[in-house]
């Protein structure tokens, strides 16, 4: 088999909150899904490396932030492609606290949701959560972000702990483009990339111009 046709698979783009045992923290999901209306069940799939894993199997719960188009790609960046174990990911994001005291990331998100897990199952590397929800926005606004949305429009890759990550490189292109060596955003812009200003910076991650490469 192709590994390449699961890309067909459809995903959203959600953050997923934990109370960190210094601080509030996130990491950036894709594999969220709601197992069953009643009760109100979902899953969720996490890299066993995630420092979000530990504090959720510590703490047993989280909060589901579900990002939406207008989200910035920034939020992404900063909670996808850095870790909470030894840095706190919410300093530049705004967020608030769930009754619970779980982040809610406030970036133009569609709504929330707080889960009490339930239940896990072990894959070699991520663990799938069953949760219940517990408590949650009452309404959703806005367009949920979708991750081909995240791919095609926002121009992002997939970190390299998700579960659709592929070690694959970026497929080149006729038109120079070139690759954020950290994150795996690929600029193609109108603005040739050698005329960006010098300090512009990766829109997801905010690393400078030296660390893209052609590709
Ligand atoms: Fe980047």
């Amino acid at each position: 088999m192709n590994e390449q046709i699961l890309t067909s698979l459809s995903y959203g783009l959600y953050a997923l909150g934990v109370r960190g045992e210094h601080y509030p923290s996130a990491c950036i999901v894709n594999t969220v899904f709601q197992v069953t209306a009643i009760p109100a069940i979902i899953a969720v799939s996490v890299h066993h490396d995630n420092y979000s894993h530990a504090c959720m199997v510590k703490e047993k719960k989280f909060c589901i932030s579900v990002l939406s188009e207008e989200t910035p790609g920034s939020v992404i960046g900063a909670l996808g492609f850095h870790s909470g174990k030894n840095k706190n990911k919410l300093t530049d994001i705004k967020y608030s606290l769930s009754p619970s005291g779980l982040p809610i990331i406030e970036e133009n998100i569609c709504c929330w949701f707080e889960c009490n897990i339930i239940n896990s199952i072990e894959t070699p590397t991520h663990t799938i959560f069953i949760s219940d929800i517990t408590n949650g926005s009452d309404s959703s606004t806005g367009v949920p972000m979708t991750y081909s949305y995240y791919h095609e429009v926002i121009k992002g890759s997939a970190p390299k702990n998700a579960p659709t990550h592929l070690q694959k490189s970026e497929p080149s292109q006729l038109n120079q483009k070139y690759i954020c060596t950290i994150c795996g955003y690929v600029y193609d812009g109108d603005i040739p990339f050698e005329d960006l200003p010098d300090d512009w910076v990766c829109p997801i991650c905010s690393v400078p111009k030296s660390l893209f490469k052609p590709c």
